[in-house]
């Protein structure tokens, strides 16, 4: 567990490499879809570079709008994607996280081939805090997190905001560049360097 230092808030937040994991480990208690439940309890929006997938109870409205990424209006090319109002909110999710992607790609200057992650929304902390202590067998109870053997970042929509979601999708961006992951306190570093960054 970390403490990142946020513009506002204190964040905790944590990364996990889950190599140890095995997969039977999933056999209960969430029944054969393991602990991402079933596919029909999410809506799943596919962007340029995540798959997000929103809890069917949560509006998407209520995610995208938790999100700001007025710092993209400077930027000559997110710019358009910025002012482009036209769109639905899976529309505007899907390119609200893109641009945070991107901004923190560019932020590290790491440029993974092909990356992709997925993003769980869940409706509240406790669904996610219940995953996290099924993974870990212990109960953390953090406000985001991701697992880079699953390419996931888990985080309820009550915590959903661009300086976390960029904290985390820093961490997937870091894993999937290293061939070799560096110690933890450098990842946590990095990671932390782009949430800090985000809006300059
Ligand atoms: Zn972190």
């Amino acid at each position: 567990m970390v403490r990142v230092r946020a513009p506002l808030i204190y964040i905790f937040v944590i990364s996990l490499s889950l190599l140890l994991l095995s997969l039977p480990a999933f056999a209960q208690p969430f029944g054969v879809y393991g602990p991402e439940g079933n596919v029909e309890d999410w809506v799943v929006i596919e962007s340029s570079y995540a798959t997000i997938f929103v809890d069917k109870d949560i509006r998407i409205k209520d995610v995208t709008e938790r999100i700001d990424v007025s710092f993209a209006r400077y930027d000559p090319i997110e710019k358009q994607l910025f002012l482009d109002k036209g769109t639905s909110p899976e529309e505007k999710l899907a390119t609200k996280i893109d641009i945070i992607i991107r901004k923190a790609k560019k932020i590290l200057d790491m440029h993974p081939h092909d990356f992709h992650v997925k993003i769980r929304v869940y409706g509240s902390g406790d669904e996610m805090w219940d995953i996290y202590e099924y993974i870990f067998k212990e109960r953390r109870e953090y406000k985001a997190f991701y697992i880079h053997g699953f390419d996931t970042v888990y985080i309820p929509v009550e915590y959903v905001t661009e300086s976390i979601l960029a904290h985390e999708l820093a961490h997937s961006i870091i894993d999937t560049y290293f061939k070799t992951l560096p110690p933890e306190k450098i990842r946590e570093l990095l990671a932390c360097y782009v949430d800090v960054h985000l809006k300059d």
